[in-house]
């Protein structure tokens, strides 16, 4: 007789981990007051929980990191749904991605302007769409045919936002989320793109990406989060990976799917090649940026070269790690 486990069986047995990050960037710790440090990490904690109550359940990595994403969303502290950058046009235009590293699906979605969660409508196509990778209308469409609510522009309004790009616009520059760490007001306003990685109780890993790019992005730029390979990337065999940075370096590196060929083809740690693509090959090309990965044995990277980056996890020991800055 074959004996169905239960998963609260399984998941008490096998390891669970979840990371999150909110992006990297000028973060510096005399620049951000006691009080922002707070809800940062509060943010943060709460989507760790989300997603690790999930896993604690039994439940996917898919629906770890989706849920974990949302909270991240929903809230103006980010650079993901609720508090995108503005493009060069004053608008908004999102990008997210989901990876599931169990059988490499895919659900992906560039330049959404009217889905309050950008990584539900990747989920979506990951699910339903025989496609990999949505682009603006045509996704919105799919989010409204498959019953997926869209919101008024306004929803992503924000004043501080707004004045940002007011500041670079004459500039043909694009700005990092958080590359502007100039005083304690504007730094409360800093928001980063977000991302998770998990390791469910079934030994699958997944990872998910989500964000408003970067300010003052001319309409149309599509950056590396919803690349798969570049921004995103999981596979049980090596690793899962969310990235953060400059996203037009990220994909000329390929630099997700860079950390998992190093751990594929040379046979390094998870910590080697994290820490080689971000501190040694984008480090050297001036590309500054960031990411978390996970493997199928729970380990956890998390490197940055830039002055710090928003960062949490919940380990396979239980073990909780919130941090922002480098030092
Ligand atoms: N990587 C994102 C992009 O280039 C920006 C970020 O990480 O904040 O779109």
């Amino acid at each position: 007789m074959i004996e169905i486990e239960n998963p609260n069986s399984i998941s008490m047995r096998k390891k669970i981990a979840i990371a999150v990050h909110g992006g990297a960037g000028t973060i510096l710790r005399n620049s951000c007051t006691k009080e922002q440090e707070k809800l940062y990490k509060e943010k943060m904690r709460e989507s760790i929980d989300a997603g690790y109550s999930i896993l604690k359940n039994g439940g996917n990595s898919v629906d770890a990191v989706e849920a974990a994403i949302i909270i991240m969303e929903n809230s103006p502290l980010f650079n993901a749904g609720k508090g995108s950058v503005y493009t060069h046009e004053g608008t908004h235009e999102m990008d997210a991605a989901i990876m599931n590293g169990k059988n490499l699906e895919i659900g992906a979605v560039a330049g959404i302007s009217k889905i309050k969660n950008p990584i539900s409508l990747a989920k979506l196509v990951l699910l339903k769409s025989e496609h990999v990778l949505l682009f603006g209308k045509g996704a919105e469409k799919f989010a409204k045919l498959n019953s997926m609510k869209w919101v008024n522009r306004k929803y992503f309004h924000d004043e501080k936002r707004f004045e940002q790009l007011q500041k670079i616009k004459q500039t043909q520059k694009t700005q990092l989320d958080h590359s502007v760490c100039d005083s304690k007001e504007h730094n409360s306003h800093k928001y980063g793109t977000v991302g998770a990685v998990a390791l469910d109780c079934f030994g699958n890993i997944a990872a998910a990406t989500s964000t408003g790019g970067m300010t003052n992005k001319t309409f149309g730029r599509v950056g590396d989060s919803p690349i798969i390979g570049s921004g995103t990337y999981a596979n049980n065999k090596t690793c899962a990976v969310s990235c953060t940075g400059h996203g037009e370096y990220f994909i000329k590196n390929i630099a997700a799917y860079d950390v998992s060929a190093l751990m594929e083809y040379k046979k390094m740690s998870l910590d080697d090649s994290a820490n080689l693509v971000i501190n040694d090959k984008l480090a050297k090309q001036g590309a500054s940026g960031g990411l978390i990965a996970i493997d199928a044995n729970g380990n956890i990277a998390m490197p940055f070269n830039t002055m710090g980056m928003y960062r949490g996890y919940k380990n396979c020991h239980g073990k909780e790690f919130l941090a922002i800055f480098k030092d």
